[in-house]
Order: structure tokens, then sequence, then C-alpha cells
């Protein structure tokens, strides 16, 4: 996923994920510095690090606060003096300048918006409730600024590039999606909206977080852990032990319905006691139930769509996307779920057959499906998940797999910095390199799963590339990955495999940004496009000449064997119909949340869930939803709200392009500089469809995509 935390605080400063990334302007002057401890905080100053890399070593809690007040201020002033400038408008004195403002800001809301996801604490969740509403109404006054919006209508293109030109466009647009053609009371009404809504969004993620925390699940005797890994156990029982608990055994949730560890776990009863644990996380009706917050903004996100005129949320959200409406993404849903949800029914006969010949005598729940799909697999295919473990190990699979595919496709090298401070002492830190040498970011990577941070795997900038600010790219990947016990290797399944391939997916689309304005620049496109260059990347996971590289046994040094290969890949479309199933039904529940149109359709969460699923068609008990209501994190906290749909429509041009570079020789470098031509490094300055079509030579097709999910031949 990419950080839609991050981008979504930033985005009440500039309307859709841009990042008004600034430089010290003249108006600066206007906002003097009184209070003396500003001059030692370090967000007062541009970073001397490289590239503007956050000083870690300098940032503490106390310096968020004063630095979001001044920076706030600061912009204020900066806009007002742009919006009321007596001069003609012109592309230069208004947008441009839109572009530089609010330097200071900008620094401490990114770095904030990345530690509140990664590495949170007490006072940085209560400084996120608190500043949710204020950064809402800060970005409102920009948005709904009368004088503002008549110069941005006035500008004249002729004469601008064609990034110039789309950023006039891009701005108009942002504008009227933003409420900037409304009267004058609706005006008001749409910013206390607004403020509503991030409040809401913000009080979801923190309750969502302490529920995920407080829903681990605690076992007293080893034998329930039947199964799993040596590791595994000994992981657990540090957990408990941190946890308060010595001598018992906490299974921590992840963030999605189904738990990894379900697939090892041989004791029926723990397995529900797991399952259920992450389906009821947050519907206890104590303090972390989310269900409540859900209610309130769903209602209020319908209102914030009728006020701006249209008829549902999801009409409102998609303008600006490649969709463009809910009816061209339902289009694509449908085609692809009942595909998927008949595929799922003859897997689900697969695992029912399984445990009437083992005389289980008890019909598949969703907490028996992938301990049996396991089984399926290494009978059907001979291969078991615990057998290719060994062979990768994180750091491995990193800097001989995901970085050694990145230099045959792209000739990108990358070396380790130890010099550059951290937030945390697990982050690790590259500085990356172009194929002529020159150094063009810094990454890091934050593996393991902690309490303070969000579940799931993101990518996220620190800086944005621009060459009006001068600004190279800081990139940080984070991943929820199990930390091993001390003085164990650190060995993860091939989904996290694939998972920080995706990531590092999103990380080079920011690595490879070449555009003049940050809000055009890097991951800053479209929600249903932005998942495309990630999706693209996974599949050299499982390329022969990049697998050989990285899967090497952590002990005997041995690489995996081809039999090893093969079964791997024969395996890819394994259990397909049960993953795109539990996708499609939550894209389609995400989708009737936003598609309301009157807010006699919004019924309490669990019978809106139950009737959506049934209305779609997703009737198999067996196969729940990736994430259940109450837990979306997506929709509720984060950015994807109408949006989460767009995994499936990113996966079919993925499937697409990826079809035109396996009949093109797959692995070149030639492949690698187109892809980059027309697709990484053109950020949202040009027509995204026409990019596709640039690179593929046709408009995306969804039968690459049904075929290597095995549902069509
Ligand atoms: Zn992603």
């Amino acid at each position: 996923m990419k950080n839609i935390s991050s981008v979504l605080l930033i985005s009440a400063l500039a309307l859709n994920q841009s990042c008004t990334t600034m430089k010290k302007t003249d108006t600066q002057q206007e906002v003097p510095v009184t209070d003396p401890s500003l001059s030692s905080n370090p967000f007062m100053k541009k970073s001397k690090l490289q590239y503007e890399a956050p000083e870690f070593n300098k940032i503490k809690n106390e310096h968020f606060k004063p630095a979001f007040d001044f920076g706030l201020k600061q912009q204020d002033a900066e806009i007002l003096k742009i919006a009321n400038n007596p001069e003609a408008p012109t592309f230069e004195n208004t947008i441009v300048a839109l572009e530089k403002s609010g330097e200071v800001l900008k620094r401490a809301v990114i770095v904030f918006s990345n530690l509140t996801s990664a590495n949170t604490n007490p006072t940085l969740q209560a400084l996120d409730e608190e500043y949710a509403p204020i950064f809402a109404a800060h970005s409102d006054k920009m948005y709904l600024n009368e004088n503002l919006y008549k110069r941005i209508k006035s500008i004249k293109e002729d004469g601008l590039d064609a990034e110039g030109k789309r950023l006039v466009q891009y701005y108009k647009q942002n504008f009227e999606i933003a409420g900037a053609n409304l009267s004058a009371a609706d005006k008001e009404k749409l910013k206390q909206i607004n403020q509503e809504l991030a409040s809401l969004s913000t009080q979801y993620s923190n309750k969502l977080l302490e529920a995920r925390k407080q829903g681990g699940v605690f076992f007293s005797d080893v034998k329930e852990l039947d199964g799993l890994s040596a590791d595994e156990i000994a992981a657990a029982a540090a957990d408990a032990k941190t946890a308060g608990q010595p001598g018992k055994y906490l299974l921590a949730l992840q963030n999605t319905t189904q738990q990894p560890l379900l697939q090892n776990m041989k004791n029926r009863a723990s397995r529900e006691k797991l399952f259920k644990a992450s389906w009821q996380r947050a519907e206890k009706g104590d303090g972390s139930d989310t269900r409540e917050t859900i209610e309130k903004l769903a209602a209020l996100r319908l209102k914030k769509a009728q006020t701006l005129g249209k008829k549902s949320f999801a009409d409102w959200k998609l303008q600006d996307q490649m969709a463009k409406t809910p009816e061209a993404a339902k289009k694509l849903m449908n085609q692809i779920a009942s595909p998927a949800v008949e595929t799922a029914k003859r897997e689900a006969k697969d695992i029912q057959d399984l445990i009437d010949q083992q005389k289980g005598g008890f019909k598949v729940e969703p907490w028996d499906w992938n301990f049996y799909a396991e089984q399926v697999r290494k009978a059907k295919y001979d291969l078991d998940e615990n057998q290719i473990k060994p062979y990768f190990e994180v750091t491995t699979v990193l800097e001989k797999g995901v970085f050694y595919a990145a230099e045959k496709f792209y000739g990108l090298t990358f070396k380790k910095r130890t010099d550059l401070p951290v937030y945390h002492p697990d982050v690790v830190t590259y500085e990356v390199f172009d194929h002529d040498g020159k150094s063009i970011a810094i990454y890091y990577l934050d593996f393991y799963t902690r309490d303070s941070k969000n579940g799931g795997a993101w990518m996220s900038n620190f800086v944005e590339q621009s060459y009006l600010l001068g600004t190279k790219p800081v990139i940080v990947n984070c991943y929820n990955y199990q930390k091993p016990a001390p003085g164990k290797p650190s060995l993860i399944s091939y989904d996290d495999v694939s998972t920080m391939f995706h990531e590092f997916g999103h990380s080079i689309h920011g690595m490879f940004a070449s555009q003049k304005y940050p809000s055009l620049s890097g991951t800053n496109v479209p929600r249903d496009f932005v998942e495309f260059p990630s999706q693209i990347n996974e599949h050299w996971a499982l390329d022969p000449v990049v697998l050989k590289n990285y899967a090497i046994h952590y002990e005997t040094r041995q690489p995996i064997p081809q039999a090893l290969v093969d079964k791997i890949k024969k395996a890819a479309t394994f259990n397909q119909g049960y993953m795109t199933t539990e996708l499609v039904s939550a894209a389609a529940l995400d989708m009737d949340w936003h598609t309301v149109t009157n807010q006699s359709q919004l019924i309490p969460v669990l019978d809106f869930e139950k009737q959506s699923l049934k209305d779609h068609g997703f009737t198999l008990a067996t196969v729940p939803p990736r994430y259940h209501t109450p837990y979306f994190a997506h929709i509720w906290g984060g950015g994807y709200s109408a949006g989460y749909y767009a995994y499936l429509w990113s996966e079919t041009l993925d499937n697409d392009a990826w079809e035109w570079i396996k009949n093109n020789g797959g692995l070149t470098r030639e492949n690698g500089d187109r892809f980059r031509k027309y697709i990484l490094s053109v950020g949202n300055s040009v027509d995204l469809n026409q990019a596709f079509r640039d690179f593929t030579g046709h408009d995306p097709d969804i039968k690459p995509l049904l075929r290597n999910r095995g549902f069509i031949k």
C-alpha cells in the first residue's frame, strides 16, 4: 500500500495527496519568530543531512506543536498574500507561489504522519486528534478562498510547458472538487463537515490501534500452538513476557481478517480462537469498538458529497481517478467477482474433501481454510511453506532479490548507510545510485511489527522530488514482519517476500520521479494508478534469474533447488479463488458504504455488511472479506474510501503491462528504461490513461488478469 496517513494529513494542505513541499519565500518574514524556543526547533530549518533527510536525532515530541502552529500561520500569510496580490494573476505569482508555500508546516507534518503510522506514542496520538480538524480547516481556508479561486481560473495556459499546463488543470479541478464553486453558506457547512470528518477518522485509527493491541490472543499451554515452528513459539513467548504475562504465549493480530499463523496451527480450537479474535477485534462494545465512529463517518461523508452536489461520496471521490465514476469501478468488480467466487467454491470442495478423507467430521469454517489449503497445496503441488521459508532470510531477500532485480532492470545500485539518524533502532538505511552512478535517493526500511506501528505494509516519502524546490526523494518502506527471537535469523514467508517487492515498486516510483512541481511528482497519482508500479514489481520475486539469486538457504548457503522453484511457480495460481474473492468482496463493501444516496440506507455496521455481501453474491461463509467493516482501516482511517477497488484496477493495468514485458524479453535493461520512461518517471504530469497506452500500445484489457489468476485459459 501507498501510505495514506501521511497523504491524508498533507492533503489537508493541498487536497488530493499532493504535497506542498516548499521553499523559503520572502513572505516568511511576515510571521516573525517570536517564540525563542523555535530557534532550536529542527523543523524551522531545512535539514542539513543529505537530501534534507529528517534529523531524527534532534526531533522530539515537543517540537511538533510549535512547528505546526508556526507553520500554519506562515502558510496562512503566504496564501493571503497570493490571493490578495494587486498584480494580475499569473502562473508564477499564483500557482508556483502556492507550490512553494508552507515550508515549515510541510516539513513537520510529513515527519509527524510517518511517525504516527510507524512509531507512535500517546503524545503523538493526542496531537494527531488535536490537529486533524485544525489541518482540515487550514486546507479549507485555501480551497474555499474566493479570490484565490478566481485568480486560478483566470490563468492563461498559453506559453506554459506541458507540465505547467497540467498543473493549472490540476489546481482548477482540485478547487472545484473541494467546493470552490459553492455558495458562502454551503462553504461554511462544508468546513464544519471536513473538520468533523478529520476528527472522526483520527479517532477511528486510534481506536483500531488499541483494538489490535488488545486483541492478541494468550495461550497458556504450548500444546495449543502445535504446528508452529520453534522460532514462532519462542517469539510468542517473548511477546507474552513483554506484555506482562511471562510463561504464556501471545499471538498478536495482523491487520487482515485471516491470520498468517493459522495455516500451521493444528489445534482447531486454537485456530477458532485466533480467527474470532481477529474478526471481533473492534466490536466488543468497549473503548476500542469502532462501529459508532464508522456510522458517523459514513453519514457525514454522504452529507459532504451532497453538499458538493453529488449523489454519493463515491461519485464525488472518483472524479479525478482513472475510473472517474463508481459505475466504471463496479463494472470491473463484477467482471472479476463471479469467476472468483466460482473458483473459490471449487477450492472449498477440495478442502472439504480433504477434511472428510481425514475423518475430520466437521464442515470447513474460515479458520480452517488456510490450514487445509496449505495441505491441499502440499498434496497438489507438493509444496510446503516451511520447506521454502529457510530460503527467505530478510536481508538476503532485500539485497540479493529486490535490489538485484532493480539492478538488472533499471541499472540501480545500493549502498548501506549507517551514519544517518533513524526513528527506531530497527530501521535500516541505503543510498540509491542510478545506472550512471549518480546518487538519486535515500531509502529507509522498517521491517518489524510493534505495538506502536499500524498494521500492514506501506511506502511513504519523507522528502519528495521536485526540480522547483531542488529536492530529491527520501523514502521509507514499513512492514510488519515478525521480529525473530534474539540470535535467530529473520525468515519470512513467500507472501512477505512478495510484499517486499511490492513496496519497493512504490519506492521506485518515488525514486524515479522527475517533475518540476511537487504536486505532480512521483507517487502523487490517482489511487487507481498508484498500485500499478508496485504490482509490476511483485513479478520479479518469481523471475527465475532473480529468485535463484536471493533464495539462498540461511544455514547451508545453497541456492533454492530448481525443483522447488518449479513448484512455487506451479502453485502460483493456487488459492486464487479465495484470495480474489476476499479482495473483491472488500472492494464491493467499500463501494457500497460510499454509494449510499440516502441516510435511511445507512443501517448498523454489521447488518450493512451482511446485506452488501449478500447483494453481490459473496455468500460463501468460508470466504470472509479481507477486511471486516470494523477494522477496514483503508477506508475509515486512510484515504482509500471509495477507493479499495483501486487494487483491482491497478492490477488490471499490471497484468496487461506485465504481459507486454514478458512478450518483449522480460528482465532487460531496455524494458526497464522503457517502463521508467513512460510510467515511473512521469508522476502525474501526463494523462495516465495515455501513459499506459504509450507503454503497451493499447487500452487496458482485463483478460490477462483473469488468465493469470487461473480463471480463464
Ligand atoms: Zn501498495
